[in-house]
């Protein structure tokens, strides 16, 4: 059975290429890079040089690149060194964060019940945010951070990061943007959006797991939160990660490298796959802004089927398909996604399941119609299994 993957918003298959710089790596860099000899100045090169072109990419100064472990280490640090160290005083957020900002937030409430913390309420179910209301909570002049994801993970709505920072910076709040599901996927200039914080997680565009990176601009004077060497400028201490640095280097370079014509077959998969959906599924729904490209992450499309929750996911498992019901964390849940709750109610949830399906460059047209071919088995078996009325 040859299996199909369909999810790489939890996590994608690493490039070849970049298993082969790491390796590399591997054998050459096992210098400490804060050595002063030939074998630690060695490693250290290795990571400057990644994080120029890093940096690079992003039009930043490469001083405001700082690797961490992960997507997770990266919100945790923006968010709590700004509570601790800059006396931020208030956050607004969004109820469709990802659980790394939101259970954060909810931590720090705990540990500073003084804080104030404000979720922006959603405009309608397609999960818009109400900006608007941003906008008037920015005229108090409490010392703010905003914190705004660019994709949401699990439905792929798109926030447009900079018209956000823009805002912020008019009303002289700071912004947090997780950028997880988009660096690498979009061109993104931090030299024309006016943004203060970024994360980013190579697992996420064909690098290596445990390795991630934030971007602090500096005049922000964010402190780091790992006590010990002075590693990271500062911000990060700990004897770094040389290869999956590496690896984050190279999948970052050829993600962006190759992103028009990544995207380009994306896209088309995408279309596609919401075409075929639409003529062979009866009442499949599109969540959030998933049909309109310019609103949404071309790279996940979150469906809504009119079967019961029950064992979907399961039975494509079980024919060697893999998708995600909900984002990876919430997945083998039976109970909808709190980011589903924010756009149904629980009624209109009964009786169906959330499909995420998430697409890299590497998947295929024939992929997609043998996912779509057992999701319409799946719906005639039980069209047949349910008994007419009045029959
Ligand atoms: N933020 C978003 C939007 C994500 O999708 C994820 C991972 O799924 C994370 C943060 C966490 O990243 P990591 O897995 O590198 O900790």
């Amino acid at each position: 059975m040859k299996k199909i993957y369909l999810d790489s918003a939890a996590s994608t298959i690493i490039d070849e290429r970049v298993i082969e710089a790491m390796i590399q790596s591997m054998k050459e860099d096992f210098g400490n890079p804060s050595a002063i000899h030939s074998f630690g100045q060695e490693s250290k090169s290795k990571i400057e040089m990644v994080r120029k072109n890093i940096a690079q990419w992003l039009h930043v100064n490469p001083n405001e690149i700082i690797f961490t472990s992960c997507g997770t280490e990266s919100n945790n640090l923006i968010l709590r060194s700004c509570i601790e160290n800059l006396s931020i005083k208030r956050i607004i957020s969004s109820p469709l964060e990802h659980k790394s900002v939101l259970e954060t937030i909810r931590d720090l409430k705990e540990k500073h019940p003084e804080i104030e913390v404000v979720f922006l309420p959603l405009k309608n179910k397609k999960g818009d945010l109400d900006i608007a209301f941003l906008e008037d909570l920015l005229e108090e002049k409490t010392p703010t951070l905003v914190s705004l994801m660019h994709s949401n993970n699990e439905i792929g709505n798109l926030t447009d990061i900079d018209c956000i920072a823009q805002l912020c910076k008019k009303h002289g709040a700071l912004f947090h943007s997780d950028t997880v599901q988009t660096m690498a996927h979009y061109p993104l200039d931090f030299s024309k959006t006016p943004i203060d914080f970024a994360s980013c997680s190579a697992h996420k565009f064909h690098g290596p797991k445990g390795i991630g990176m934030a971007f602090i601009r500096k005049s922000s004077g964010l402190k780091g939160m790992i006590t010990g060497g002075t590693q990271e400028r500062n911000l990060r201490a700990g004897t770094e990660n040389v290869y999956g640095i590496v690896g984050l280097g190279k999948s970052f370079d050829y993600a962006m490298q190759e992103l028009k014509e990544r995207r380009r077959i994306i896209e088309d998969l995408k279309q596609y796959t919401i075409d075929q959906l639409s003529k062979n599924i009866q009442g499949v729904l599109f969540n959030g802004h998933g049909t309109d490209f310019t609103k949404s992450n071309y790279t996940l499309l979150s469906i809504l089927l009119p079967f019961p929750n029950t064992l979907v996911g399961f039975q494509l498992d079980m024919k060697g398909i893999a998708v995600s019901q909900g984002s990876a964390c919430a997945s083998g849940a039976s109970k909808p996604s709190k980011t589903m709750l924010q756009l149904y109610t629980e009624e209109e949830l009964k009786n169906t399941t959330t499909l995420r399906i998430s697409y890299s460059h590497y998947n295929t047209k024939e992929e997609i119609d043998v996912l779509i071919s057992f999701l319409s088995e799946i719906q005639k078996n039980l069209t047949n299994t349910i008994p007419a009325e009045n029959g």
